[in-house]
């Protein structure tokens, strides 16, 4: 029986590596390679801090924002998910959101 159980190549020498469900990290029996699981559910680590905010915003789909930042101040700040625009709350500026800052127009 393999039900259950997923298989993943060593990091270092390639060797195929049984590892049970909720594993993390598993040691190569043949290189002693510590190999990290990092589609291990419930463990995120090492994540840059935008990935992080990402994540933050489709894990709680009941707090939709985008995070923008301020070209006039560099304070960073979030619009609804459905508001391409709106103002600075430190500085009043206008702020706009990346996706729509990706293609820019001079209107
Ligand atoms: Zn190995
Ligand atoms: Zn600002």
């Amino acid at each position: 029986m393999t039900t259950g159980q997923r298989q993943f190549p060593c990091k270092n020498c390639g060797a195929n590596l049984q590892f049970a469900p909720g594993t993390t990290a598993l040691v190569c029996p043949y290189c002693g390679t510590l190999n990290e699981i990092a589609a291990a559910e419930g463990r995120v680590e090492e994540l840059d801090f935008n990935t992080h905010l990402t994540q933050l915003a489709e894990a709680d789909v009941g707090v939709e924002v985008m995070l923008v930042h301020c070209n006039a101040c560099g304070a960073e700040t979030t619009l609804g998910a459905n508001v391409t625009a709106g103002r600075c709350p430190f500085c009043a500026s206008p702020v706009v959101a990346a996706s729509a800052q990706s293609s820019p127009t001079t209107h």
